[in-house]
């Protein structure tokens, strides 16, 4: 994998989720290469990551124009990858935002993002969720092999609510048949303050997404495959509508939301 500089755009990219005006990428890649991941079908990352040259000074200039507000990371890719550990552009990114009075909310899949904890507290309303689609490490490793096991992501919610910073889980993608999604509410429910929950949405059988992710279940769920290819492209199959409906009569205590969206 090779990781080179750019400053072929802005750091801060408008933001399509409610309550978010902007959103930041720390890379441009992503390194947990998750089969079922949408962003393949925008971006071809298979060997390089980008990550900003003088990203301080860049973040900084263009932080000027706009009124102090909230930020999300992780939007489309990871902000704690594993080459986080290293180069701590995310780090980097917080810092700024917080030394110009900008809060954060952060999406990811591991549990590096608990070495920022000291700047999170610091940040006024900071929020950390935590995606998580599976409950067995076996199925886990098939679809994303370089993320960290379930347990590190469970025990950083646990973690960052005892810190007393906000968190919410993501259930995403809904891998039907696959995701139990009673036990990951279970398992997540005690640590977070909301949960939201994501079907596995898929466009076109061209989309790079399905090309890369069929042959995990033709050679280990081939006796779903039919009848998952049907609930991934139809987003009012009636897979999902029974999914909501079960949802509802769940006694919660934690708001639990499922979006018609693909994450
Ligand atoms: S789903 Fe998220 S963690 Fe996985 S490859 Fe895509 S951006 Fe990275």
């Amino acid at each position: 994998m090779k990781f080179i500089k750019t400053n072929k755009r802005n750091i801060i990219q408008p933001c399509g989720l409610d309550d978010f005006n902007y959103q930041i990428d720390p890379y441009l890649g992503c390194e947990h290469g998750c089969h079922y991941c949408y962003t393949q079908n925008s971006f071809d990352w298979s060997d390089e990551i980008q990550t900003y040259e003088n990203l301080k000074e860049k973040l900084t200039a263009e932080l000027a124009s706009l009124k102090p507000q909230k930020i999300y990371l992780g939007m489309n890719t990871d902000p704690y990858q594993p080459v986080e550990e290293e180069f701590r552009r995310t780090r980097k990114v917080l810092e700024v935002l917080h030394e110009h009075d900008f809060s954060v909310s952060i999406l990811t899949k591991s549990n590096l993002v608990m070495r920022d904890v000291d700047i999170l507290k610091d940040i006024p309303g900071a929020s950390v969720g935590v995606s998580i689609a599976f409950q067995d490490d076996l199925e886990k490793k098939l679809f994303e092999a370089n993320t960290v096991p379930n347990s590190d992501r469970i025990s950083a919610l646990k973690d960052l609510k005892r810190e007393g910073i906000k968190t919410y889980a993501l259930i995403c993608p809904v891998m039907p048949y696959i995701t139990d999604v009673h036990v990951l509410i279970n398992q997540v429910r005690p640590y977070v303050d909301s949960i939201w929950i994501y079907p596995l949405k898929i466009d076109s059988v061209e989309d790079e997404n399905w090309k890369s992710t069929k042959p995990i279940l033709e050679q280990h769920f081939p006796d779903i495959l039919e009848k998952f290819q049907e609930v991934v492209f139809s987003i009012d199959h009636v897979y999902w509508d029974e999914l909501r409906r079960h949802l509802k009569d769940v006694n919660n205590d934690v708001v639990i939301r499922i979006s018609s969206e693909n994450h």
